[in-house]
């Protein structure tokens, strides 16, 4: 009788599966995980789907253990890994490994890891235990007179020793058994705190009735999204489904998380990177058994085993958070698309500010579209002001009329917000007598100067220097900070507004330990202060008494070298902008420029998205740029600049050998990367471009199938990998 065979994808660089013998006894199933030999070592792999052929003239090894005897990955997981690899030209071992729990990468068998989860209970027996025995007896009575099970660890805490619990359980006298988190019921369902309004109420209506599909919804914020997401959850869960639901980062919008929870109780569970292990493997094995029914989380939450998945649901789809940076460089947005697509269910995506590859799906008739443009508490959207900051003098980067706004902001007993999208003391220390600056050893990047501690640092590898008294090229005591990052604002606005706290929210205050909730909490209690923050705030906080937004200078994005800066900016300004004024009064936004006339500038002013959306959608179709086109980059890096040229050349060469480069696809490159070298590597990139994205798939696979090291000849030290979407182009 000859073996079954089966294929097996491993954690390896490898793109095609492994073939291995299995007993006709003993054969694992699509999605189990097995141990088998790869060289001398043992690896655990998973079981593909479909029927696995010989390599030739090659003898086959057996696999080693099945782990589980029952699958890991759900059918649906599998299939979409199996897309996903191909889509991102990704090792399918790898794909799959990068889409469970840690713990289940390793050999430890699922029933195990689901033993360590559950809590051990006791409750007395019908007799209790000879009197002599007198501490058994005396934790008999004291479990009788409980209302329920008391859990080990309780028992413990008690003071009866696990010596006397052993006993008593032997002897009968007590009855221990074994509870899941997943086995716990949840409280009735109540009924949603508000109703909606009649634009919500559209939207709802039509993405109910639409069996499956995909939704952008369009709402400035505050329009009442997120309320919307509560209804169309709560109709799903009464169906008797599951809600999976999208989120960029969790640890900054506690409150998002918190309304599902007040809804929906024990039904809610979490996945982020701020969990633990176990943590992440419990909400694993409570989706997976349907006892979770609302699922939050952030980027490979996605890939949840969800037996009764009814909608998917992707907040602020714009957030770049979403496309994993190394790796295995997915998209969560896009790949939630697919899943919802692969199950037949609907998929929602919902911004202030959308993305332009989602409007362009719009434009192509992919997505339905739908715009909530007021909000849903009658406050209106907050009234922008823009100053021209060229002939404004300015103190602690504010210009007179700001510094005033705050006065008045903080004496009627209100907040404000100090928006400066950079981080640290000051971004560069300089020599004013040489011009020296001071510059990483191992990076193209100036140090930036922080205070708390006082270091130069590297934004890019984190190095760290200290501060030099003299100047390190000429010996003048003439070294001085240039510029401000929030560390140095903060300084300033405690010295102009010493009656008011300043409250500074950014990576480093987060970091160290002054934690990012406390410090929230203080602005949510809603006594006077001043914020000063980075992006961080920017992500859908809902300040109750912020009153006013300053954003000290709106033009970084305006002519950036990125194609994307303009939307990246216009996407991060109205979301800041969108902090103001929420609940009872209007807001007010001060925008400092030095280009008040420019055209972003001015559709900014009039919170007008559509415009910007629109023109940059207009130059990216005559520059053929995404999402007019797919964008592939490729990317290189070597020990120095013409080592990572030749090798990128190479590349082009074999890849134009292949047909690429004429017809509609494109490469253009190699160009060095915007940070030319980072970390003592020399970075440059090729760009492959294609408006159809199938015939860019279906080369780069054939150009991987021939030349799976990319090219014969490469120089040795030089590395390269590819970016499929990538949205770090330079
Ligand atoms: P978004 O997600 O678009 O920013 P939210 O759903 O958070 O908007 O709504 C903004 C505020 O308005 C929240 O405080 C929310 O409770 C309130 N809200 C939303 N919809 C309604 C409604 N239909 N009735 C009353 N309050 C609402
Ligand atoms: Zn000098
Ligand atoms: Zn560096």
């Amino acid at each position: 009788m000859t073996q079954p065979l089966i294929q097996v994808a491993v954690p390896l660089p490898v793109r095609t599966p492994y073939t291995y013998t299995a007993t006709a006894d003993s054969l694992p199933c699509a999605g189990e995980r097995v141990r088998v030999p790869v060289g001398r070592r043992t690896l655990t792999g998973w079981v593909l789907p479909g029927p696995a052929s010989v390599p030739d003239g090659a003898s086959l090894k057996a696999i080693s253990k099945r782990l589980d005897n029952e699958p890991a990955f759900p059918a649906d997981v599998l299939e979409l890994a199996h897309w996903a690899a191909r889509y991102y030209q990704h090792p399918p071992g790898e794909v799959l490994a990068a889409m469970v729990p840690a713990p289940l990468r390793g050999e430890t068998p699922l029933h195990v890891l689901q033993d360590r989860l559950a809590t051990t209970e006791y409750r007395a027996a019908m007799t209790p235990p000879a009197q002599r025995a007198a501490r058994q007896a005396a934790l008999w009575h004291w479990l009788k007179s409980m209302p329920g099970p008391v859990e080990r660890e309780a028992v413990l805490r008690a003071g009866y020793s696990a010596q006397v619990l052993k006993s008593a359980v032997q002897g009968g006298a007590l009855i221990e058994s074994v509870r899941y988190p997943w086995e716990s019921e949840h409280s009735s369902l109540g009924e949603l705190p508000h109703g909606l309004n009649p634009s919500q109420q559209n939207v709802y209506e039509s993405i109910r009735s639409a069996p499956a599909g995909a939704h952008l919804i369009e709402g400035v914020t505050g329009s009442g999204k997120t309320e919307i997401y509560l209804h169309l959850t709560m109709d799903q869960i009464r169906a008797g489904r599951q809600v999976l639901i999208l989120v960029p980062e969790i640890g900054l919008t506690p409150q998002f998380a918190a309304r599902f929870e007040h809804a929906f109780g024990s039904r809610v569970a979490l996945y982020h990177s701020a969990m633990t292990d176990s943590e992440r493997l419990l909400t694993w094995f409570r989706a997976r058994s349907g006892h979770a029914r609302v699922i939050i989380g952030t980027r490979s939450a996605l890939f949840l085993p969800l037996p009764d998945a009814g909608l998917i649901i992707v907040d602020e789809e714009h957030d770049t958070s979403y496309k994993q940076q190394d790796t295995f460089r997915y998209h969560a947005r896009d790949l939630a698309v697919v899943r919802a697509h692969q199950r037949n269910i609907p998929v929602v995506l919902g911004s202030a500010t959308p993305s332009l590859e989602s409007l362009a799906n719009v434009q192509r008739g992919r997505y339905t579209h739908y715009r909530l443009t007021r909000r849903a508490s009658s406050t209106a959207l907050p009234r922008m002001r823009i100053l021209d900051i060229r002939t404004r003098p300015l103190t602690a980067g504010l210009s007179q009329p700001a510094l005033h706004t705050l006065q008045q902001v903080l004496d009627s007993g209100q907040q404000a917000l100090v928006f400066i999208n950079r981080r640290g003391y000051a971004p560069v220390l300089t020599c004013e007598h040489c011009q020296w600056i001071a510059e990483c050893h191992h990076c193209d990047v100036r140090l930036t100067l922080h205070q708390h501690p006082r270091q130069l640092t590297c934004h890019h590898c984190d190095s760290r220097y200290s501060v030099p008294m003299t100047c390190p090229a000429c010996g003048q005591s003439t070294v001085a900070p240039v510029g401000a990052g929030t560390e140095r604002t903060e300084n300033e606005l405690e010295q102009l507004f010493p009656d008011y706290p300043v409250v500074r929210i950014d990576r480093d205050t987060a970091r160290q330990g002054r934690d990012l909730p406390r410090l929230l909490q203080r602005v949510h209690a809603g006594e006077p202060c001043l914020l000063v923050g980075t992006q961080m705030v920017a992500k859908g906080h809902d300040f109750p008494n912020l009153a006013c937004v300053i954003i000290l200078n709106a033009d970084g994005g305006l002519f950036s070298a990125d194609f994307r800066g303009t939307e990246w900016m216009a996407q991060q300004l109205i979301q800041v902008a969108g902090r103001a004024g929420r609940r009872d009064a209007r807001g007010e936004v001060i925008l400092q420029t030095r280009y008040p006339e420019h055209p972003v500038i001015q559709a900014l002013a009039h919170h007008d998205y559509a415009t910007i959306a629109r023109d940059e959608l207009a130059q990216r179709r005559l520059h053929h740029l995404p999402p007019e086109a797919q964008l592939v980059a490729v990317w290189g890096e070597g020990r120095n600049a013409e080592e990572t040229e030749a090798g990128l050349l190479r590349l082009r060469a074999v890849l134009e050998n292949l047909g690429m480069g004429c017809d509609g696809n494109q490469i253009t490159g190699p160009f060095p990367a915007v940070i030319a070298r980072k970390k003592q590597r020399f970075r440059a990139v090729l760009w492959l471009l294609d408006s159809d994205r199938n015939r860019m798939r279906r080369t780069l696979s054939h150009w991987l199938q021939n030349y799976p090291k990319g090219a014969d000849g490469l120089p040795p030290a030089f590395r390269w990998r590819l970016d499929v979407d990538a949205l770090e182009t330079l």
